[in-house]
């Protein structure tokens, strides 16, 4: 099965095929740190964040880039409301931005990189721009000339005619249309500014994003997303101002996330409407938050409720309840049962190949969560059927019941759930901060999971290299656990952890 994107550029569902075999390159417009992010906000990151795990879980090499727009006139405005500088405006909210999305158990991408570190790369560009005709210096000003762009409108599908028509802002008349837009700003007094060949000035919005996707992705790469309400006109511009310096092709595949709306609008800080990621998150746990995202696809807008809410709340309850049945079951006494409940066992087995292939099938057609998560739900059942149905277990049964639970660890995980169970939480707390290193070590990688659950991959990795007769790997993880106080009971079947 080969995944499928839908491209707003062509307006399609197309087959990915990244630019260069099995490794992605995936550029997100990060915040303007000068508030706290909303749900909205957050709804779009965690749809890049699903999506990016999800091209993991597919065995893509992964480079992310989300950027931070850490100069801009909102910040400007902001700190002068304080009083206070305009660094110090984004620092904060750079830092809170940092501390909401680890709360969302977000994965930090690959590079997050400041338009203020960046500035001798944006005016490279605009140099290069103005060298080529795309772009004019109006009193320290610079303008990009979107009439010298024959393809300017293609990714929203406008042309420039309707874009005069619609016109409806103050048009400043040195402009050469309308809709020409700065590159380039000269600065005003008291403003951060940074020396060019035009004078004094501070970059436009549009071009930080094209400096530094060219700067981290290179010439051409294969993911650009944002949410909609970027496409025009952000990304338009984005476009015309990186074909225009570079001349190829910028970005494969533009995907965007639908809006979350209150009400009939959208949630917006200038319609007063929002709900802080931060208070969200003092009342769900950020898994609640995480399966009502996953709950609609992420092109189609959420009409956020408290209804919705309560809705995932529900859903993740039944997600921890299945497992604590599970662990119960494989916790009490077996039994030898002959002969084995052969009609159920079967039933579970096919409910697990099922699921994953429902799962995967839904993933690859434009991430189509709401449909994937119907298939994780569709093993839950079953789960709960068989547990229900077997009673007393043998090993057999327990083996089976083992395999269900880890097709639901690895579903959910593909997509960022963490179903560790409570309990394990303190068990969390306690482990120390070294077995984040033993799993950068073993594993490669820790992608922001928790203690436990990266306990569980190295005892799983463990177990690999002991089938493989890697004895040499296999005492290492041994070691490397036991110096942490984990201690590794090995049973028939598979292997458990404890501290002691
Ligand atoms: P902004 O800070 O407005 O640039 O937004 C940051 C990110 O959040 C962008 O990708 C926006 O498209 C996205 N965004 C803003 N408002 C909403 C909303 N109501 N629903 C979903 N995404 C939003
Ligand atoms: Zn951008």
């Amino acid at each position: 099965m080969s995944l499928k994107v839908y491209n707003t550029m062509s307006r399609e569902k197309e087959e990915f095929i990244p630019r260069y075999a099995g490794k992605v390159g995936m550029y997100v417009c990060g915040p303007t740190v000068y508030n706290y992010i909303h749900i909205g906000n957050g709804r779009t990151y965690l749809s890049f964040d699903i999506i990016y795990r999800y091209l993991k879980y597919k065995g893509y090499a992964v480079t992310y880039v989300r950027n931070l727009t850490d100069v801009d006139d909102k910040i400007i405005n902001k700190a002068n409301e304080e009083g206070v500088a305009p660094s110090e405006v984004a620092e904060r909210y750079s830092e809170a931005f940092d501390e909401d999305t680890t709360n969302m158990r977000l994965v930090r991408p690959t590079i997050i990189p400041k338009a203020t570190e960046h500035i001798k790369e944006m005016i490279e560009i605009i140099e290069g721009l103005i060298e080529k005709g795309l772009a004019y210096v109006i009193d320290g000003d610079v303008y990009y000339e979107i009439a010298k762009f024959p393809e300017y409108g293609k990714l929203a599908h406008r042309d420039l005619e309707d874009m005069r028509a619609g016109e409806r802002v103050e048009i400043d008349p040195r402009k050469h249309h309308p809709m020409d837009f700065a590159v380039w700003k000269s600065a005003k007094p008291g403003e951060p500014s940074w020396d060019s060949p035009w004078g004094k000035g501070r970059p436009g919005w549009h071009i930080e994003c094209s400096a530094m996707s060219l700067k981290y992705l290179g010439v051409t790469f294969d993911i650009h997303g944002g949410g909609r309400d970027l496409i025009f006109p952000h990304h338009e511009n984005e476009i015309a101002q990186t074909e225009g310096y570079t001349g190829k092709k910028f970005v494969k595949y533009w995907l965007h996330g639908g809006m979350v709306n209150i009400g009939d609008e959208k949630m917006a800080k200038s319609l007063g409407n929002i709900i802080l990621v931060r208070d969200l998150l003092k009342e769900y746990d950020r898994n609640v938050l995480r399966l009502l995202a996953l709950g609609t696809q992420y092109r189609s807008p959420i009409n956020f409720g408290t209804d919705k809410l309560k809705e995932s709340e529900t859903a993740y309850e039944r997600l921890l309840n299945v497992r604590r049945r599970i662990e119960d079951a494989l916790g009490a006494m077996t039994v030898t049962r002959m002969p084995e409940k052969v009609e159920q066992i079967d039933r579970l087995e096919g409910a697990i190949d099922e699921a994953k292939k429902k799962f995967i099938e839904s993933m690859d057609d434009d991430f189509n969560t709401a449909a994937a998560l119907a298939a994780v739900f569709e093993l839950v059942k079953e789960t709960n059927t068989f547990i229900e149905a077997y009673g007393e277990m043998s090993m057999h049964a327990q083996d089976i019941l083992k395999k269900a639970d880890a097709m639901l660890l690895e579903l959910s995980g593909a997509v960022g759930l963490n179903l560790t169970l409570p309990g394990a939480e303190e068990v969390d707390k306690k482990l120390p901060d070294t077995i984040f290193d033993l799993a950068g070590d073993v594993l490669g990688s820790t992608d922001n999971k928790g203690k436990s659950e990266l306990v569980d991959e190295i005892l799983e990795r463990r177990n690999i290299a002991r089938k493989e007769k890697d004895f040499a790997t296999a005492d290492k993880i041994r070691n490397g656990l036991t110096q942490m106080g984990i201690e590794i009971e090995d049973t028939p079947l598979g292997s458990r952890w404890k501290l002691k």
